[in-house]
C-alpha cells in the first residue's frame, strides 16, 4: 500500500461552516445535556452532545446529507449507493428520500434488524452481502460502475467528514471552549470532523478518539502513523466495527487528534446503563464509546470541561433489554 505517496486535499472547517449551512432546518440541533452524577464521578464538567436525538437516530445524517446536497443534476437523477453496518445507511435513506436521490444500499446480513427495517422504510433499496466472505468495498464499486451510481462512502470522504463535523461545531457554539473531547471511533468521520471544529473553535481542547477494545486499529494506526488494518472486530459496537480508517480520516486524526483510547464491551454496556438509568437515553453501544473512556481510560479530567459525544441510539429494543438484564 502507497498510501503515504497518495496527496490529498484534506477538508477543512471552511468546510464544515460550509455543511452547517447546507444542514440548517434539515437536521436537528440535537440538545446538550449534563448530568450531575457524571460531573461528581469524573469530577469535571460534562456536556453531552446528543446525537441519539439527531433524524433518524445517528450523527450520520449530517454527513450523508451533506454529501448528497452536492450532487450535480445528473448525479442526483442517476442515484447514490452505500456500503454500511446501519447508520449511515440509514442516512443515505433518508437523506436521498428528502433529496429525490435513489439509493442502493449494500448491508451485511447479519446487521441489526432494526437497521435493515429502517433502511428499507425510507425507501433505499437494500442489497444484503456476507461480510466475512466479501468485499463489500469492491462489490459496491462494481454495482456502482454498472449502474452508474455515486458511492458516497460511510466516512473516507471529505463531504462527509465536513458534515460530521457539524456536530462538535454546534457543541463548542453553545457550550464554549472545552478542555476535552471524547468522540466515538469506528472509521473516523465523526473524529476527524470533531478534531477540525475543535482546532478552530477550542484550539487547545485535546480531542481523544474512543474505539473498541476488540478493533483498536485506529489507536494502531496513530501510534504507528500508517493506516493499520484489522479482521471485522468482534464488538457489541456494532457502528465501529470497521477493519481500518480512511485515508482522508487518517490524514485529519493524525494532524488533529491528541490520541486514540480504547474501551471494553463491559465498560460500553456500564455506560449503556448509566445514560438509560441516569439520563433516560436510548444509547446504542457504539454510541456509549466517549463516554466509556472518559470514565475508564484515565485521562486527568478532574476540575476540567469535558465533552462527550454521543453518537448514536439506534439499538433493537428487545436487544437493549438483553444486554441490560446482564
Ligand atoms: C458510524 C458510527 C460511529 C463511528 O463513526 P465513524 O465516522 O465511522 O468513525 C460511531 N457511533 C455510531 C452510533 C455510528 O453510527
Amino acid at each position: 500500500m502507497n498510501e503515504s505517496l497518495t496527496v490529498l486535499t484534506l477538508p477543512t472547517y471552511q468546510d464544515v461552516i460550509a455543511a452547517a449551512l447546507r444542514l440548517e432546518s434539515h437536521a436537528h440541533r440535537t440538545p446538550v445535556l449534563r448530568s450531575r452524577t457524571a460531573d461528581e464521578r469524573l469530577g469535571a464538567s460534562v456536556f453531552f452532545k446528543c446525537e441519539s436525538l439527531q433524524r433518524m437516530g445517528a450523527f450520520k445524517f449530517r454527513g450523508a446529507f451533506n454529501a448528497l446536497s452536492k450532487f450535480s443534476a445528473a448525479q442526483a437523477k442517476a442515484g447514490v449507493i452505500t456500503f454500511s453496518s446501519g447508520n449511515h445507511a440509514q442516512a443515505i435513506a433518508l437523506s436521498a428520500r428528502l433529496l429525490g436521490i435513489p439509493a442502493t444500499i449494500l448491508m451485511p446480513l447479519d446487521a441489526p434488524q432494526a437497521k435493515a427495517d429502517a433502511t428499507r422504510g425510507y425507501g433505499g433499496e437494500v442489497i444484503l452481502f456476507d461480510r466475512f466472505k466479501q468485499d463489500r468495498e469492491a462489490l459496491t464499486r462494481e454495482i456502482a460502475q454498472q449502474r452508474g451510481l455515486t458511492l458516497i462512502p460511510p466516512y473516507d470522504h471529505p463531504d462527509v467528514i465536513a458534515g460530521q463535523g457539524t456536530a462538535a461545531k454546534e457543541l463548542f457554539d453553545e457550550v464554549g471552549a472545552l478542555d476535552y473531547l471524547l468522540v466515538p471511533l469506528g472509521g473516523g468521520g465523526l473524529l476527524s470532523g470533531s478534531a477540525m471544529s475543535a482546532r478552530a473553535l477550542s484550539p487547545l481542547c485535546k480531542v481523544y478518539g474512543v474505539e473498541p477494545q476488540a478493533g483498536n486499529d485506529g489507536q494502531q494506526s496513530f501510534r504507528s502513523g500508517a493506516i493499520v488494518h484489522i479482521e471485522t472486530p468482534v464488538t457489541i459496537a456494532d457502528g465501529a466495527q470497521t477493519q481500518h480508517l480512511g485515508q482522508y480520516t487518517f490524514g485529519v486524526i493524525r494532524r488533529d487528534v491528541q490520541d486514540v483510547l480504547t474501551a471494553s464491551d463491559a465498560q460500553l454496556l456500564e455506560a449503556m446503563r448509566f445514560f438509560a438509568e441516569r439520563m433516560k437515553l436510548v444509547v446504542e453501544p457504539t454510541g456509549c464509546l466517549g463516554f466509556a473512556g472518559a470514565c475508564h481510560a484515565g485521562l486527568p479530567l478532574a476540575g476540567k470541561r469535558v465533552g462527550v459525544i454521543i453518537s448514536g441510539g439506534n439499538v433493537d429494543l428487545c436487544r437493549f433489554g438483553e444486554l441490560l438484564v446482564k
